[in-house]
């Protein structure tokens, strides 16, 4: 079963094309929903005490999305690769274009980021290597914003809010967002999506020329939604032209006969670091995944 046709735990979300009416004490009824272009999603975060049966449901992030940054830093936090990985996963599951955003290189004694770029760019990502504190970055990250919705995803301290004012002159970190999240009644918002006015401004209104900024502070972790353990090697990008060389097609490339990715990940064609990170996911995904 594709994933469109799964049963939804949201039914719209921040992102979404909708039509409405308003009340004249200025709520609002939403009568139509657009169809998504796409979507990011994640398995429901697990409640203390419940117990699970097979998947737990899907949560929909956000809708209608141009381009995910994932921003990770060198330090402070130290950087974690089966991070990054778990949500290129979640980006590739749902076919969302991404690019990588390396924060804090002023920290970088040991020019880790070297590594971290020859690992990424080498199977096709964009990586940006950036100081938001000391304002090192290129245009192209962005101009490579500029016109479309961008999810910003990361750990919180990898310097998201500094990134955003270095790039756009305002000042994420008196409270903007949390300002603009808390008018809500939600406490559990997982993201917002906010709108760069005149490059110095946030504003709440749609133009589908503008610059938007969707925000994630409620996304700590996204548990990748509705894969299945057969099929979690298609989402690491670079082992997709050697999977067609594994002997059986149910293959997980663990230890079995004839696996074309393990032949891969033994020629050095595939990097040791990335093999781990799939090997540590697909623990993650039950068996009893029903489709
Ligand atoms: P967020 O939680 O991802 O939004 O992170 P913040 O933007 O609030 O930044 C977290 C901390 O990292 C703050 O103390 C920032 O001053 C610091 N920080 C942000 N960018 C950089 C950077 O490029 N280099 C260094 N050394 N610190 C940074
Ligand atoms: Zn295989």
């Amino acid at each position: 079963m594709k994933k469109d046709k799964m049963y939804k735990s949201d039914i719209v979300t921040v992102g979404d094309y909708v039509e409405y009416d308003v009340n004249e004490d200025k709520s609002g009824v939403i009568h139509k929903v657009y169809e998504r272009k796409n979507y990011l999603s994640r398995k429901s975060p697990k409640v203390k005490g419940a117990s699970y049966r097979g998947e737990r449901m899907e949560q929909v992030i956000a809708a209608n999305i141009d381009n995910v940054v994932v921003v990770t830093s060198i330090k402070e936090p130290i950087f974690n690769n089966k991070v990054l990985d778990r949500f290129l996963v979640a980006a590739e599951s749902s076919s969302l274009p991404v690019m990588i955003v390396v924060n804090k290189i002023d920290l970088d004694d040991d020019n880790e980021v070297d590594l971290i770029r020859e690992i990424y760019e080498r199977i096709g990502y964009d990586v940006h290597a950036i100081s938001a504190k000391k304002k090192i970055f290129d245009d192209d990250l962005k101009n490579s914003l500029l016109g479309k919705k961008n999810l910003f995803w990361g750990h919180s301290g990898v310097g998201k809010s500094s990134i955003l004012n270095a790039l756009f002159g305002f000042d994420f970190n008196t409270g903007i967002i949390s300002n603009f999240t808390n008018k809500g009644t939600h406490t559990t918002v997982t993201a917002v999506m906010l709108k760069i006015v005149d490059n110095n401004s946030l504003a709440h209104d749609f133009n589908s020329e503008a610059t938007y900024i969707i925000d994630t502070p409620g996304i700590r972790e996204i548990d990748p939604y509705g894969i299945k353990k057969e099929d979690l090697g298609h989402y690491f990008v670079e082992f997709r032209d050697f999977i067609p060389n594994c002997r059986f097609n149910t293959c997980t490339h663990q230890h079995e006969p004839g696996c074309g990715v393990l032949a891969a990940v033994e020629e050095g064609e595939i990097d040791p670091l990335r093999y781990d990170s799939y090997l540590r996911i697909l623990e993650t995904i039950e068996e009893d995944i029903f489709f």
